[in-house]
């Protein structure tokens, strides 16, 4: 881990222009539900107890949405606006945590880690050159017991990560993570010291939307490589196994 010093000075270490912030998706990326849909189990709890409704969620595809975005687009049909599903937000975060433990708890939606990711975590975090955070449509609560599920919360758990219950518009966090860095680093890091690494068209259009790099990985469920590819990111990998490889690729950008 990067202590405490490190973080408020960076420069004590390497010059702050070296430096590039990898912001990680998680679903996808770093790790995936061995169950398709698993997430429904809790999703539909979950907004039945907060907003007493399921809603459709059935008719969404989840992929790359944030987890707000996923509950507002099931519920619009029944009239809510994304202003009245964040008003909600305390709530959201309290019942969801508890939802979501219990379904795990059942076994409900086993986690994977996927091939390479603790390497690569585990090379940038030692490298002085590297900052991991998350950049995530899922709720700060989803995250932390998911990647926890994996043994990988403690790569993140005291960086300025970016969640889904800053907005239900991906392209936002983005723009937030940027914001939450330069108030951590009290150091303004332009747009491109950022690489955004993810598995779908909206991780590459959140990346363009803020100005940051990204790299495209092809480990995501239903994500083909063509549609990727249409998107253009910096690199497409097909996956994160090959951890010298990918360093040379971070290295690059
Ligand atoms: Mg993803």
């Amino acid at each position: 881990m990067h202590d405490s010093q490190t973080l408020q000075n960076p420069k004590s270490q390497i010059s702050n222009r070296d430096i590039r912030i990898l912001l990680w998706d998680i679903d996808g990326t770093l790790m995936r539900s061995t169950v398709q849909g698993g997430y429904k189990k809790y999703f539909t709890s979950v907004m039945q107890k907060v907003y007493g409704h399921a809603g459709n969620l059935d008719g969404i595809m989840p992929s790359g949405m944030t987890d707000t975005q996923i509950i507002y687009e099931s519920l619009r049909g029944e009239g809510f606006t994304p202003e009245q599903i964040f008003a909600r937000k305390a709530e959201l975060l309290e019942v969801f945590k508890t939802e979501m433990t219990r379904v795990l708890a059942q076994n409900g939606e086993p986690f994977e880690i996927l091939t390479g990711v603790r390497e690569i975590l585990t090379e940038t975090d030692k490298n002085p050159r590297f900052i991991n955070a998350l950049l995530t449509g899922n709720l700060s609560v989803a995250a932390e017991i998911k990647l926890k599920s994996v043994g990988l919360w403690h790569y993140f758990e005291n960086a300025p990560n970016a969640f889904g219950e800053i907005s239900h518009d991906r392209n936002d966090l983005a723009i937030e993570a940027g914001k939450l860095f330069n108030e951590r680093y009290e150091f303004a890091f332009p747009p491109e010291q950022f690489i955004v690494i993810g598995d779908t068209p909206n991780d590459i259009a959140c990346a363009r939307a803020f100005g940051a790099k990204v790299v495209a990985v092809e480990t995501g469920r239903g994500q083909s490589s063509e549609k990727l590819l249409e998107n253009k990111p910096d690199f497409l990998l097909e996956d994160l196994s090959d951890t010298k490889k990918v360093l040379e690729v971070l290295q690059t950008l």
